[in-house]
């Protein structure tokens, strides 16, 4: 017998963002191999599957990439519906091209189910849109991480390239990133904000600057945690935007 792989993303935190979609795969799954950021309720709508926890916090023999792909193949041939469950989108930052390779290689079928990725929960919990008409035209979704043995990357170039930028699994080396940032040259006063679980009742925003990044360190971030960048976070520059937005609006309005 050979079952299919589900790829899915299960949102960015709170349970109730995983699409219909999801929700409803989950809910017939034999096996889940779910990651430390899924949320336990999420996990709680597969309620006839084995569940196995692969994440990175998780234990670590897990952590072994190869020993998912390995496994994803193996459970298609005992089980009907097979479920790689992954925080946010599965196709972000989230090695889903090596397990869809190790799929494809084996021949299993696989299909892959969207989820809202971090940086929209986040944009959400701070009620910023990351465009703005007149402030920002393009976003990036960076990560300064890379994998062992992989080339640094020039993530920075990336983040000077847009008008707001998104970092994953950076506020860690928070200091670091504001340091290289203000080095090449974004202004000391480009606003930032760090989001910690998003999206989840216990949520935190810190509202700061590039060289406040710097001070990461004392903010206690416990959780996982994006740095969002741009002139968007500006709260000032956001309310003229909204102003000139609305007066515009209701010129075009008298005029029609
Ligand atoms: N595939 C995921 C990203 C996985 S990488 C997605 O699309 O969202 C893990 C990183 O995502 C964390 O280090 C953190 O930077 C970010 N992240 C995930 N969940 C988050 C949350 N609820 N709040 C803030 N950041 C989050």
């Amino acid at each position: 017998m050979k079952g299919k792989v589900y790829l899915i993303g299960a949102g960015p935190g709170a349970p109730d963002l995983i699409t219909v979609r999801g929700a409803e795969i989950l809910k017939r799954a034999d096996i889940v191999f779910f990651d430390a950021l899924v949320h336990p309720d999420t996990l709680a709508l597969a309620i006839n599957a084995k569940k196995i926890a692969v994440g990175k916090r998780c234990s670590r023999i897990s952590t072994d990439q190869r020993f998912i792909n390995r496994n994803l193949v193996e459970a298609a041939h005992k089980y009907r519906v097979v479920v790689r469950l992954k925080g946010g989108d599965p196709m972000l930052f989230a090695r889903a091209q090596e397990e869809i390779a190790s799929l494809k290689m084996a021949g299993i079928e696989y299909q892959i189910v969207p989820g809202v990725t971090a940086a929209l929960g986040a944009s959400a919990e701070v009620g910023i849109s990351l465009t703005c008409r007149g402030l920002s035209r393009s976003v990036v979704f960076v990560t300064p991480r890379v994998g062992n043995g992989e080339d640094a990357t020039d993530w920075a170039k990336s983040v000077l390239a847009a008008d707001t930028a998104v970092l994953y699994m950076a506020a860690g080396q928070a200091a670091e990133i504001s340091a290289i940032l203000l080095s090449q040259g974004l202004p000391a006063a480009t606003p930032v904000v760090v989001v910690e679980k998003a999206t989840l009742p216990e949520s935190r925003q810190i509202q700061t600057t590039l060289s406040g990044l710097s001070e990461a360190g004392q903010w206690n971030l416990q959780g996982p945690a994006l740095i969002l960048i741009g002139e968007v976070f500006h709260e000032s520059a956001v309310a003229q935007i909204s102003i000139e937005t609305l007066l515009r609006a209701a010129k075009a309005a008298s005029v029609g």
